[in-house]
This record gives structure tokens, sequence and C-alpha cells, in this order.
């Protein structure tokens, strides 16, 4: 069940914090040879492991194979992987984030001992082992940072502690979809935010280790964990452009993260309307409303699929994958068709077609609120059909 990286795993286990649960400890050296275990040794060997091959399948399933659930590493891939996990656990037992919120950050001093306790720990590892480090904190703070953004629908919120808390109080936050339990783990009335011994918990002494080293910056990449992904030379079905697992299709739209996080709140400001729509305020705020019941990016995207599309989409199916580019053209098109769709689905008022339809710029020239609210934009300008191609 532990797998290759049994010695940092017997580690973890083996390690004991000072009787001070506010101190930090001393990690000692991982061991040479598994030798006997104990039963106690065994019963948390079994827990961690649990933690670690969760966060395992799911790293899988977002960075190598998005078609797969559980972990499709290779053997040499899982074991960077994991022992990467186990010792940034270690690490997250000997230095517990939960005792540093207190410190005032002039209290100088106090901070100095605590980084070079932890640049001395990282210290233990190879160059190679701090790269896996690395990318396994950057895995780690991207899924917290997805977590927020996805549960709070907080436009451009962070998740600073996702790896400052211990990975199992982490991996519960996430398959709960609760990123308050991350901050509740703290338990502190005032705590708001994080202060200089939070912020670069892992990086900071990495990169202090790294830059001694002589090593050129630290690059962010899978490739320290991964030798392949799966969908790596996919093409975008739509236009042909690699964009590897980038690519977006109705299995993963849930779960989408990278680069694509602040799409929903483009749609949100109406960026992403036909014509004149994104300049329209009356409409931009029909939509917002109609968004804040709660409709997620895969609840829009399914139903912007299930609308009669206009006919250069119409073969367009949402299991294909096809690159962001394509999909905001897509939705573009189409998310006025929507919105008039929830509005009549509502009862709300709808006016009578504008002549000009959505490229209609009279609510912008005269600020004729009025014309916005009387007339129906959410329609093509008549005797014009645009083909959104
Ligand atoms: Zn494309
Ligand atoms: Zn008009």
């Amino acid at each position: 069940m532990v797998g290759p990286a049994i010695l940092p795993a017997l580690n973890l286990v083996r390690y004991q914090h000072p009787d001070d649960p506010w101190a930090f400890g001393h990690a000692t050296e991982e061991p040479a040879e598994v030798g006997e275990l104990e039963r106690e040794e065994l019963m948390k060997l079994a827990k961690n492991a649990i933690v670690v091959n969760t966060l395992q399948d799911i790293y899988s399933s977002r960075h190598k194979n998005r078609r797969c659930e559980s972990s499709t590493l290779t053997s040499t891939e899982s074991l960077r992987f994991t022992r990467a996990l186990y010792r940034i656990m270690l690490f997250q037992r000997v230095f517990p984030g939960k005792t540093t919120i207190y410190i005032d950050d002039a209290d100088t001093e106090q901070e100095r001992e605590i980084r070079a306790a932890r640049k001395a720990f990282f210290a233990m590892y190879t160059t190679a082992e701090l790269r896996e480090i690395y990318a396994v904190n950057n895995f780690i703070e991207a899924l917290g940072t997805w977590l927020v953004r996805k549960v709070l629908n907080q436009d451009y919120a962070r998740c600073d502690h996702a790896i400052v808390v211990p990975a199992e109080v982490f991996l519960h936050a996430y398959q709960e979809r609760n990123p308050r339990l991350i901050n509740r783990h703290f338990a502190h009335e005032t705590f708001a935010g994080a202060n200089n011994l939070l912020v670069g918990y892992v990086t900071d002494p990495v990169q202090a280790v790294w830059k001694e080293r002589g090593e050129v910056s630290l690059s962010d990449s899978f490739n320290h964990i991964l030798d392949h992904i799966e969908e790596q030379d996919d093409i975008c079905k739509q236009c042909g452009t690699k964009a590897g697992i980038e690519l977006w299709s109705a299995s993963n739209w849930a779960t989408q993260n990278a680069t694509s996080l602040a799409f929903l709140p483009c749609i949100l400001e109406t960026l992403h309307m036909a014509g004149e729509l994104p300049h329209n305020a009356w409409e931009r705020a029909v939509l917002q409303a109609h968004m804040r019941r709660g409709v997620s990016l895969e609840d829009l995207l399914a139903e912007l699929f299930a609308l009669k599309r206009l006919p250069a989409f119409s073969s367009w199916r949402p299991e294909d994958a096809i690159c962001l580019n394509c999909l905001k053209r897509f939705v573009t098109q189409h998310l006025h068709l929507w919105l008039l769709e929830r509005k009549r689905e509502a009862g709300q008022f709808i006016g009578p077609d504008c002549w000009y339809g959505y490229h209609c710029r009279v609510h912008l020239i005269h600020h004729d609120e009025e014309h916005a609210r009387s007339f129906n934009h959410l329609c093509q300008a008549r005797g014009y059909w645009d083909d959104g191609s």
C-alpha cells in the first residue's frame, strides 16, 4: 500500500514532535532500510498512505490523464510524487503552520531562527528531490486556489494555506468542497491573512537551499514528476491548435484548472457576449442576477450546448475536446440566447427586438437606459445573420 516511497513514509511516522506543541521540531535523516516494523507504525503508515494515494489520484486525473480518476502514474513518476509528498508532510509536522500565526512580523530574531531551521530541513535532500517537492507544493497550492475560486466563487481569490495545513486536513477540505475547513484548522479568531512565515512556507526555504547550491531558478514544471502526459499532443477538434491537457470537454468542465480559472468571472462581467452586449449595463445586471442563483461553469456550458445553436456550431459536441479560444467563441455566440431563455422561463419582461439587436449602440451613444430596458437586445440585428465564424 505504501509503495516504493517506504523510507520517507517511515521517517514521517517515526517523527516525534517536542512536548511543547508550540515549538518546532527536528527531523532526522531518512532510514537506510525498512527493518522491523511495529504494529503502531504499520497502522500509521496505512493511514498516511490513504492520504498520499488519494492526492496522487487527484494529481494524475488533473495533470496526467484526465480520462481516468485513479492514478496512471508510472512507478518512477509515482515514486517522485509520493516521496515528495511524504517529505512535505514531515515538514508540516516539524513546523506546524498553526504555531507561527502568532509570531509578530516585527520579531525578526524568532523569524530568522525558524527560517534557518526550515532551510536546514530541505538541505537534507538532493537538488532533484527538491524539484519534486517544489512541483508537489505547487500542485497543492493550485488545487487550493481552484477550490476557493470554485466554491466561494471569488474571482481572484487565492488560497495561501493549502500547503500550510497538514495534508490530511487539506484533502478533507478538498473532498468536502469546503475551503473554510482550511482556515478553521487555525482556529484563531483574528486570523485574517498570512504572515511572512506562512507565505512561501515551503517555497522560501527550498529556494534558499537552491540558491546556495548555485542552481538556476526553480521552474514550475510538471516534468519534475511526470515523464509523459497522456493528452500532451492532443489538438483542438475545431481549430487544430495543440493545447494538450488544457483542452476542454464535458468530462473536465467541472475540474478544469490552470489558465482558465478566471473564465467564469469574465462570463459574469459579460466579457464573453456578442456585439455591444458587454457594454449593456442593463443586460449585464440581468445576467449576473441569473448566474448568482448558483449556476456553475459546468451547468452553464451544458445548458449552452443544449440550446438551439447557430448553424456554424451545430456540429459541435460537448464531449469533443476544444481549446479555450474556441470555447470562448462558442460562449460569446450563444450566451445571449441562453439569457433570453432564462428570462422567458422566469416570466421577465422582454420587449420587442431592437432593429440593431446586440449590435445596438443607442444606449451607449445617447446614454439611453430607457431604450436598453424597453427593447430586446438579446438577438441579432434584423436581416443580419452572424454565423459566428
Ligand atoms: Zn480551438
Ligand atoms: Zn437598441
